[in-house]
């Protein structure tokens, strides 16, 4: 195989487990951040003595290739795994959102919303053909399947949170993978989901991959 010498434009997640899977095969890599600090949306911001996760970042039971990268760079030990806990803030009011006994109790919108809500779910959870939804986007394919009110009271202010204006444009299958993806952290409908946080952060996996990249004569801008 011929050594290749590559240029890897961007020091996130992306970038950097790119430099280290060609490290690992003995290419010679240089990664390039227009920032001082590498990860990307994955990085840390210091407050105080403290680095803190710019965004928050947790992993699913499902996320098998980078729970493998967590092992394989010996940073098993330092993964945690804690039950999930989520609540719904609607007009003025906290609502547990964990398990399937809150959502039957979530008053906020109607028993047959709350009922097509679950149902939407649950098929997220079993389907695996995500071509079928692919010339839908997440709004439509919410209305036609949870119905109006639990789109506009649960779907629509979290897309609009994470999307902004483009909230109506994401894509169907967008949808349905963070849902599919979520479901694989629950080992049975009635538990809480598990969840997987990185003693330290994602900034540790960031740092790990920096440095087996470095040590295997890679160049990371700045270092
Ligand atoms: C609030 C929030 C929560 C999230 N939670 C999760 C989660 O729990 N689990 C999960 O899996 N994902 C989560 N994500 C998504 C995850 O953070 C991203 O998918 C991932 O970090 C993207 O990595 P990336 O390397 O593809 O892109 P980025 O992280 O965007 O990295 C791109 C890098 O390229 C650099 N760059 C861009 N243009 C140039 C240029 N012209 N020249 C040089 N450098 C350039 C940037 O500075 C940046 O460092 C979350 C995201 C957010 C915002």
């Amino acid at each position: 195989m011929a050594i290749k010498n590559v240029v890897i434009i961007g020091g996130g997640i992306s970038g950097l487990t790119t430099a280290y899977e060609l490290t690992r095969r003995g290419h010679h890599v240089t990664v390039l951040d227009r920032r001082e600090t590498l990860g990307g949306l994955a990085r840390s911001v210091q407050i105080g003595d403290r680095d803190i996760e710019r965004y928050y970042h947790f992993i699913c039971g499902g996320d098998q290739n980078l729970i493998e990268l967590i092992a394989e760079l010996g940073l098993s030990a330092r993964l945690h795994w804690r039950p999930g806990k989520t609540s719904y803030f609607v007009q003025g009011r906290m609502y547990p959102f964990t398990t399937p006994l809150d959502l039957l109790g979530f008053s906020a919108i109607s028993l047959l919303s709350r009922i097509r809500f679950a149902l939407h779910a649950a098929r997220c959870r079993q389907m695996r053909n995500w071509q079928d939804i692919e010339h839908l986007t997440a709004q439509e394919w919410l209305l036609d399947t949870v119905g109006s009110e639990a789109y506009e009271v649960i779907w629509r202010p979290l897309l609009q949170i994470k999307f902004g204006r483009y909230y109506d444009q994401v894509s169907a299958p967008w949808l349905w993978h963070r849902v599919h993806r979520f479901s694989q952290s629950r080992h049975s409908l009635w538990r809480p989901e598990q969840l997987g946080y990185l003693e330290g952060g994602s900034q540790v996996l960031i740092d790990a991959l920096a440095e087996f990249i470095v040590a295997g004569g890679g160049k990371i801008q700045g270092r």
